[in-house]
């Protein structure tokens, strides 16, 4: 097996049951799903970025970047995907929350309008609507946990550079140090996020929905505690989420922002003065959360719903942003991509305790259909969200406002919310109960 940063070639084996190719968040959650206590299954990840040794040690708060999954970003995590990191490996979840802040609260508004509304955890029968996480310290404890397996083998830095089938089901081509070696496999799973070249070489067809704006995203501190609320706010320019975020170790309240604005205007944010910025902010947000005092590095990140044609091919299935790359305003893109991977990952283990055939194009079929109505939901929901909040007209306002104010004070309209952005909506609910259920 490589160690992390080695300039050694990993000694890769002849077979594998699956290779994934991607170790992101989507390829390291999956790889974690199918390689618990009881499954016996041999898996490969290949990851493009080197994977340093300090993501060994799960105690370091500041984990270091090591692939574009795990970069500067924040995820907020859905109580539903907590529910299915509950499910891997025992004592994983417990890591994770080391350095999470919960959701307590979600604040809806539009900027310059009245109608705003709030939906709290007492609303439900959960501990918190959601958590923050740093992607870094995600990274972190994903890949310590799966250097711990006996059965994965992550190979880092390389990439593989083709996926051929075949009747007994795939080769997989992986070139690290400039050499390439080749790797057979029953299920090869193409994670290698939202530009995937693998699909393109594939021949897998997308389809694309440019939003023509890009998320700049930061961290930023400010004077008043955030509680544990999560705004979502929506302005003229683009809606802007703040996630809360675990206190520094100054002490400062602090949250990952992301706001979405026109390209020259973010090119604009991303160059200015730290206290230009604050300012802008302080307008754009509000004084809700007292004074913006601090920004942390910018970046921003183009935005387009990109969609794979085909998800599942005779032994290639494709995941996370490869198969679906959503707007993230919403903060679903990984959630939905955790609960594919929960109902992949279930109907392959049960595939390999009956010694049926992982690549077999019906089961695959059989996963796409079964997530198929969560994907189309969930899609559409961050789809439109961001379009309904970006109209202008009278009309479309006066029915956003009613819409907020409905959505304020009618507990039916409230929980169906809360239930969408949890993930718990009608499609996704059996994924995340069955898996609970079978105890995976
Ligand atoms: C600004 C922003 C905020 C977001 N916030 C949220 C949120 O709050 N909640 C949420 O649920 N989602 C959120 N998302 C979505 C979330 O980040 C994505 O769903 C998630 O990162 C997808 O992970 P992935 O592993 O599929 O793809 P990637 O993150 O792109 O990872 C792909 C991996 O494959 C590797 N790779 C590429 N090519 C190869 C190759 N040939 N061989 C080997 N390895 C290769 C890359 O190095 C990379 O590590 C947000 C997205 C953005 C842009």
């Amino acid at each position: 097996m490589n160690s992390a940063g080695s300039l050694e070639n990993s000694s890769l084996e002849n077979n594998y049951d699956i290779v994934i190719a991607g170790g992101g968040m989507v390829g390291a959650s999956l790889a974690m799903q199918l390689s618990g206590s009881n499954s016996s299954l041999k898996i490969l990840i290949v990851e493009s970025f080197p994977v340093l040794d300090s993501a060994k040690n799960k105690s370091n708060s500041s984990a270091e970047i090591y692939s574009s999954s795990f970069d500067a970003r924040s995820t907020a995590l859905s109580f539903g995907s907590r529910k299915i990191f509950e499910t891997m490996d025992a004592g994983l979840w417990e890591s994770i929350a080391r350095h999470v802040n919960s959701i307590q609260s979600i604040h809806v508004s539009e900027r310059g309008r009245f109608g705003s509304s709030m939906m709290t955890a007492e609303d439900t029968q959960w501990p918190a609507l959601g958590y923050v996480i740093e992607n870094a310290w995600l990274g972190s404890v994903l890949i310590a946990a799966l250097k711990e397996k006996q059965n994965v083998q992550f190979c880092a830095p390389a990439n593989v550079a083709a996926i051929r089938s075949t009747q007994q089901g795939v080769v997989v081509d992986v070139e690290e140090n400039g050499l390439r070696q080749t790797v057979k496999a029953q299920l090869a799973v193409v994670a290698d996020g939202a530009n995937s070249n693998l699909r393109k070489a594939l021949g897998i067809d997308t389809s694309v929905n440019k939003y023509y704006q890009v998320a700049l995203i930061a961290n930023v501190s400010f004077t008043k505690s955030h509680q544990g609320i999560a705004y979502e706010r929506f302005t003229d320019e683009g809606p802007m989420a703040l996630l809360p975020l675990a206190d520094s170790d100054t002490n400062d309240a602090r949250a990952a922002l992301v706001w979405t604005l026109d390209k020259t205007e973010a090119d604009h944010y991303l160059q200015c003065s730290d206290a230009e910025f604050l300012q802008q902010l302080q307008r754009r947000f509000g004084d809700r959360q007292g004074e913006f005092i601090r920004v942390g590095e910018r970046f921003s990140f183009p935005l387009q719903l990109v969609e794979a044609k085909e998800q599942a091919r005779s032994g290639i299935v494709v995941m996370g942003n490869a198969a679906h790359s959503l707007h993230p305003v919403a903060g679903q893109g990984f959630n939905l991509a955790l609960r594919d991977c929960a109902c992949l990952s279930e109907l392959l283990l049960r595939a390999a305790e009956n010694n049926m055939p992982l690549g077999n194009l019906s089961l695959l079929q059989s996963y796409v259909a079964q997530q198929q109505q969560d994907q189309q939901k969930t899609i559409l929901f961050s789809d439109q969200l961001p379009k309904l909040f970006g109209r202008k007209q009278w009309a479309v306002s006066l029915f956003r406002r009613m819409g907020l104010l409905l959505l304020d004070i009618s507990p039916a309209a409230k929980q169906a919310f809360i239930k969408h952005t949890a993930g718990f909506n009608d499609g996704a609910a059996g994924v995340i109960n069955s898996h609970q259920a079978r105890g995976l």
